[in-house]
């Protein structure tokens, strides 16, 4: 499929990435740039979308899932979170293993996907969290549970004075089947030291990941972006994250979150336009070529801009999600759910093919 042709790219120094897009050959940090750089997002966002067509067509797949926040307490405080609250602050909150099972028996669907993340509290530990993912395998055997970050597996470890590697086994024993992408934020450690110092380091987080997929744990990966991160910033996390599944291959999928402003401590003097979205949700697609799917997150993206994503290198929609804390405390603008029929006329209405998906991208 050629949307421009090649005098159209080499009018803008882009021909041998259009030439390497074309037949699939590995785009360098240089490449990244020059796609950051290039003057026209359209001309970036087709060569994206040629990509994510090759791979999946005209699909556009969707899941039917729930999110559930157990806790904002979090000892981590980064600059940037909207969300966190600290231990006894108006506000806080603390689910019981009661509290995230009514949710659960009360949500209006039997979702394929369970999603499960908190902040890194002082004192749960890793019974409760053992407790609430039995109880849910016991109720919903066929679920995918994707239950905590990196950095809370991190955080556990440390409440708990045992190995990551063992929190994973114990977690995986009582039910865990993925975890989900959050925690990695920006990689380029002078950044990450300005906007989460108290996280996990990219390593930290990168080891966390790869000790999964050796457990034969699926992960998902993300990317904070639009906040004082540098475009070199933004392809070396896409880099380490491409070399961390040369190693491993357990990533599914790549979600790409922009920065959204409300409630932060962070200022920022050129907030993310839409197009700055869809460039680097593009760039994405192209970078990360052993990555199969790449989502667009209605949730922090708005519902039409997670449309036109679609034509721009993303071919997941994410799912009927249900109640949403974490993007809502900072701004999100979206609803807090949306049914199966809401999400398949969203995704029709820009010309994609609805394919419902289990949490591990099993089309069903
Ligand atoms: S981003 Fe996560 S780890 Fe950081 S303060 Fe917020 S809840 Fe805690």
């Amino acid at each position: 499929m050629r949307l421009f042709n090649s005098d159209y790219y080499a009018n803008m120094g882009l021909a041998d990435i259009r030439d390497k897009v074309e037949v699939g050959e590995r785009l360098s940090f240089e490449d990244g740039i020059k796609l950051f750089e290039c003057p026209e997002p359209l001309a970036v966002g087709a060569l994206a979308h040629m990509v994510r067509t090759r791979l999946h067509g005209d699909k556009a797949f969707y899941v039917v899932n729930q999110h559930v926040n157990y806790t904002n307490v979090c000892v981590n405080g980064c600059v940037f979170c909207a969300y966190q609250r600290e231990e006894g602050q108006e506000g806080g909150f603390v689910l019981s293993k009661e509290d995230v099972i009514a949710k659960i028996d009360s949500a209006a669907l039997t979702p394929r996907e369970i999603h499960i993340v908190g902040g890194c509290h002082p004192k749960l530990k890793l019974d409760y969290f053992e407790d609430i993912l039995n109880a849910i395998k016991e109720r919903l055997p066929e679920v995918v549970l994707k239950c905590f970050t990196a950095v809370e597996i991190a955080h556990f470890a440390q409440l708990e004075n045992i190995s990551t590697h063992e929190v994973l086994t114990r977690l995986k024993t009582a039910g865990l089947d993925m975890l989900p992408g959050g925690g990695a934020e920006i990689f380029a450690p002078e950044t990450r030291e300005q906007i989460c110092p108290r996280k996990s380091t990219a390593k930290e987080w990168l080891a966390v990941h790869e000790e999964a997929h050796a457990l034969g744990l699926k992960t998902n990966c993300t990317m904070l972006f639009g906040h004082i991160e540098s475009i070199e910033d933004r392809i070396d996390h896409l880099i380490q994250l491409r070399e961390s599944q040369d190693r491993g291959g357990g990533y599914t999928c790549f979600i790409p979150l922009p920065f959204l402003t409300e409630n932060s401590q962070l200022t920022i003097e050129n907030p993310l336009t839409g197009l700055d979205e869809l460039r680097a949700i593009a760039i994405s697609r192209l970078m990360l070529d052993n990555i199969p799917h790449i989502k667009a997150y209605w949730v922090m993206l708005g519902v039409k801009q997670a449309q036109a994503a679609l034509k721009f290198g993303a071919d997941d929609f994410d799912g009927t999600v249900v109640e949403e804390k974490i993007g809502h405390e900072a701004g999100a603008t979206s609803e807090q759910g949306m049914t199966r029929s809401e999400l398949t006329e969203m995704i029709k209405g820009c010309g994609c093919t609805p394919v419902e998906r289990d949490g591990f991208f099993n089309e069903i």
